[in-house]
């Protein structure tokens, strides 16, 4: 992939399909940066936690876009992201499931997207990126030469998500976990604005059956299959 051209990957798909660590390591594999569009939303949810606003409260987190209170902006650090809420790096702060939670219940609404939607492809226009969330195919790059969407069973995810709890010292019940993560999947794919679906064009890449060296190989694949002809 030595052509100068900008180049736009989007890459869609349910919680816990492994987009993340996929993205970092095919980002890395094509020399691109990484945007993580989920962490976005994540750094909304942690503004509405920090300023007690329900995730629920339309018209507050409408104010609050208006009123430009929270300035959600991304960096890069060595090649890493950095996300940062009013100007301070919050990356750390954004993986718990609380404010999981809270991204998916503000992403709901059209307000909070139409900002992050806008500030994600401006990022596309000033740079080659690998972006992952749940609309890059459909709306944030529908023009995008390469799309995927990167799905597994229910069931593959949770047990995914609940190994990486336990190894991470945390306490995790199995059932807990799936029906956590159908009920994301519930809101996600069922939200008025922007729902998560496959863009016609994108290639459905199910990683139930595939381990992880695997599945990257399937998406460098997929990939090459459209810049290297
Ligand atoms: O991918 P991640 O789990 O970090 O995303 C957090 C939440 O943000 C998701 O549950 C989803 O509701 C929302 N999201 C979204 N659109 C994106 C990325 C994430 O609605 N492009």
């Amino acid at each position: 992939m030595a052509d100068k051209q900008l180049i736009s990957i989007a890459v869609d798909g349910p919680v816990s399909a492994g987009k993340s660590s996929l993205c970092d390591a095919l980002s890395q594999k094509l020399g691109i940066l990484h945007l993580d569009t989920g962490a976005m939303y994540r750094a909304v949810g942690l503004f509405a936690i920090k300023n007690n606003i329900s995730p629920d409260d339309e018209e507050a987190l409408e104010a609050v876009v208006k009123n430009k209170l929270a300035d959600i902006s991304v960096d890069y650090q060595d090649g890493r992201q950095i996300t940062k809420l009013n100007g301070e790096d919050v990356s750390a702060l954004l993986r718990s499931e609380k404010v999981g939670a809270y991204a998916s219940a503000v992403s709901r609404f059209p307000v909070v997207r139409r900002y992050l939607v806008s500030l994600q492809q401006q990022l596309a226009r000033e740079r080659s990126l690998l972006i992952d969330g749940r609309d890059i195919g459909t709306v944030v790059l529908p023009d995008a030469k390469v799309k995927i969407f990167l799905t597994a069973s229910p069931e593959e995810r949770a047990l995914r998500r609940y190994k990486q709890l336990i190894n991470a010292g945390s306490k995790a019940d199995y059932n807990m976990v799936l029906s956590d993560l159908l009920a994301r999947d519930e809101q996600d794919k069922n939200r008025k604005a922007d729902p998560l679906r496959a863009a016609p064009d994108a290639v459905i890449l199910d990683t139930s059956k595939l381990n992880f060296e695997e599945s990257l190989q399937e998406m460098i694949n997929i990939v090459k299959a459209v810049y290297d002809n």
